[in-house]
């Protein structure tokens, strides 16, 4: 068994009876290339679809498992590929950045000072989080450092 067809197994999608009903529902894949329904076929029948682009348009916001008649876990299947493909060196350069901003900041997307305005002129605070706790940021910090997450994912990025 190949690790793609590990990465299928753990996620049930033997389970999948090609409904569409993940694919009908995917907002990520209304705006990119992404077919979740058929990223998932692919990784079934064991073809390797780390090198995919599309791998990295879904959000992880879970609608497509809600709505699944079937309970496949696609988004654990999702993360499992994605493991496997910066394992392989597919991480896309784009991200990287979205890393450096978690480490710097505590934030992948730091709120930009445009959004702030919005969120002010409609009566919200900045939200909080990491970004807006130096303690828990450090703790963030060393826990990456640790794990040398960053230098993973610059030696896996093209
Ligand atoms: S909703 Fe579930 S059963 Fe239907 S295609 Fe998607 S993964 Fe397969
Ligand atoms: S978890 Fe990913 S694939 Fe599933 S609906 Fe959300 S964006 Fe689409």
């Amino acid at each position: 068994m190949n690790p793609v067809e590990e990465a299928a197994q753990m996620s049930d999608l033997d389970k999948c009876v090609q409904c569409g009903k993940c694919t009908a529902g995917c907002p990520a894949g209304r705006q990119s290339r992404l077919r979740i329904r058929a990223l998932i076929q692919m990784a079934y029948e064991g073809r390797d679809v780390t090198d995919l682009k599309e791998l990295w348009d879904c959000t992880t916001c879970y609608n497509c498992a809600e709505r699944c008649p079937k309970g496949v876990n696609t988004v654990d299947a999702v993360i499992l590929l994605r493991n496997l493909a910066v394992r392989r060196g597919n991480f896309p350069r784009l991200h990287v950045n979205a890393i450096e901003n978690l480490y710097r900041t505590g934030n992948g997307f730091p709120l930009s000072l445009e959004v702030a305005k919005i969120r002010s002129v409609i009566g919200l605070d900045k939200p909080h989080d990491v970004s807006t706790d130096a303690e828990e940021l450090s703790k963030l910090q060393k826990l990456i450092d640790i794990l040398k997450f960053r230098e993973m994912v610059q030696g896996a990025s093209k």
